[in-house]
């Protein structure tokens, strides 16, 4: 006989009490007794709430009942009836109790109280048996349902980027090397240095950054395009905001202009975040919650106007506003902190790129709502950005969220042959590396455009919590590579 016969807690709620028998399977999270009847509320990671099981001692085994501790894994068979408490409609009178696997509740790490969110990071293991790491990954499979949603929808395809490439497309050395050499012995070229001719792939490959060229090949096919994969960046950034290794969607799209791809930009993020307000009812409403409660532990200045859920509606309720560099660099420059003296990187000379106060400045003090920025110097932006008229910009666009600062990067693509090769000589490219990339302007150029998001800068935003090692089950950051 199979063994799931189970009925999912969630939808063990929606039941009505009729006497029928059910069977559910989860951990137990508490467990109390008096001398007639013992209370265990179990969680199977399918809903937010626990279901409480009734047992009576006088029918179920004393020994049995005890094993029954948080942390333990059980199953039971019962007959469903009206609850006799608060807060269920239901509860299961137990009349078959099984331990599928139990737990020291001594030695059991997640005690039935609050634990840091630090403790927990180091039993990243064990975490997602919280209610708040379970609706964080709960959010986290919504939305990325909701990305092949709303991509398949509008007739995009999914292609999936290699993992392992040997072009770095930021150009930024800061990229994880994928080598089967014998690293205390590698073979060495003529120069001294190690020769790579030798690896597995007779080159120099890496961990990509992101899929965006490959992406750009397929759109000049398919027209449009998305991927959602793995990125990884050997950056030593010990931020709230970044990861090693996380999830970047990128679109990509032929005869799309700059401002066509910041509408798809804000329709894309206002529809994966009215999905979760739609389809992620109650966890949304338990982390809301949980940031209120944490909102009391901030300074005055530091707190949130608006509640997380309403932080949400507001992003899907309102324009996002639009400037290019050049204005948000005036509002910057004439702004109090700057001033004031305020910001660690003053604002003066045009062109220097915006640092995360400033952008932080810009949406949540200045504007309060989403900003796109675009038409970037075109010094602090890739040599694949199309190039502006003024000979200054590039047709970039960053979009700032509230919390974040950069959630999306993106921009026009240069289609023109000639002017991208000279950006490329310009800034030390090789040409020879990329010729098939630059193929795609020598055979059907077409103007395109594209943007990656960054999946887990969104789950940050959806869920309010504060640190993206928290939004990814098991995170990679510098020094951490345990689970
Ligand atoms: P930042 O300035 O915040 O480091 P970036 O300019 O390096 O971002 P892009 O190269 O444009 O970012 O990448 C596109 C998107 O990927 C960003 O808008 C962001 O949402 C996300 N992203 C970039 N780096 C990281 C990271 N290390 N961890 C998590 N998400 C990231
Ligand atoms: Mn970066």
């Amino acid at each position: 006989m199979a063994f799931n016969t189970r009925t999912k807690i969630k939808d063990l709620l929606k039941l009505a009490p009729e006497q029928q028998t059910v069977t559910v399977m989860g951990w137990v999270r508490t467990r109390r007794s008096n001398k007639h009847v013992t209370f265990i509320a179990i969680n199977d990671g399918s809903c937010i709430q626990n279901y409480q099981i009734v047992a009576d001692p006088a029918f179920i085994d004393e020994e049995l009942l005890k094993k029954a501790a948080t942390g333990a894994c059980i199953k039971s068979t019962g007959k469903l009836v009206e609850s006799q408490g608060a807060g269920q409609h239901t509860e299961l009178i137990v009349e078959r109790l099984e331990i599928l696997g139990e737990a020291d509740p001594e030695a059991y790490p997640i005690q039935p109280k609050k634990h840091s969110l630090e403790f927990l990071r180091e039993n990243a293991h064990l975490r997602m048996r919280t209610n708040t790491f379970a609706a964080i990954m709960r959010i986290r499979h919504q939305l990325a349902f909701s990305v092949h949603e709303y991509f398949h929808r509008k007739g995009f395809f999914y292609i999936q980027t290699p993992i392992i490439t040997a072009s770095d497309a930021e150009g930024a050395g800061e990229m994880f090397r994928v080598s089967v050499l014998d690293p205390k012995n590698p073979p060495l070229n003529d120069q001294g240095g190690v020769d790579f001719t030798q690896d597995f792939f007779e080159r120099e490959t890496n961990l990509t950054v992101s899929g965006q060229l490959e992406g750009e090949l397929a759109a000049m096919a398919l027209s449009e395009i998305y991927t959602f994969g793995p990125t990884f960046r050997a950056e030593n950034s010990n931020t709230t905001r970044h990861l090693a290794e996380f999830w970047m969607i990128e679109p990509e799209m032929a005869f799309y202009d700059a401002e066509d791809n910041q509408n798809l930009a804000e329709d894309f993020l206002k529809y994966i975040i009215s999905q979760a307000l739609l389809h992620c009812h109650d966890d949304l409403e338990f982390l809301d919650k949980r940031a209120s409660e944490e909102e009391k532990n901030k300074k005055a200045d530091q707190r949130n106007e608006l509640s997380l859920l309403e932080r949400l509606k507001f992003v899907i309720d309102n324009q996002f506003e639009r400037i290019t560099y050049t204005q948000a660099w005036e509002i910057l420059r004439e702004s109090t902190p700057n001033k004031k003296k305020k910001f660690a990187f003053p604002i003066d000379a045009w062109g220097t790129d915006l640092q995360s106060e400033h952008e932080r400045f810009l949406v949540e003090k200045h504007f309060k709502k989403p900003v796109i920025i675009s038409d970037y110097p075109k010094a602090i932006k890739s040599f694949y950005m199309k190039q502006n008229a003024d000979g200054k910009t590039v047709a970039a666009m960053d979009i700032l969220f509230p919390g974040i600062g950069e959630i999306v990067g993106g921009s026009q693509r240069e289609e023109n042959l000639d002017k991208l090769v000279r950006r490329m000589e310009e800034l030390n490219i090789s040409r020879e590396e990329m010729w098939w990339y630059l193929d795609t302007r020598r055979f059907g150029t077409a103007p395109h455009a594209g943007f990656g998001l960054g999946f887990e800068r969104l789950v940050l935003f959806v869920t309010g919590m504060g640190n993206i090692r928290d939004v990814i089950p098991f995170p990679r950051t510098p020094g951490n590579a345990e689970f």
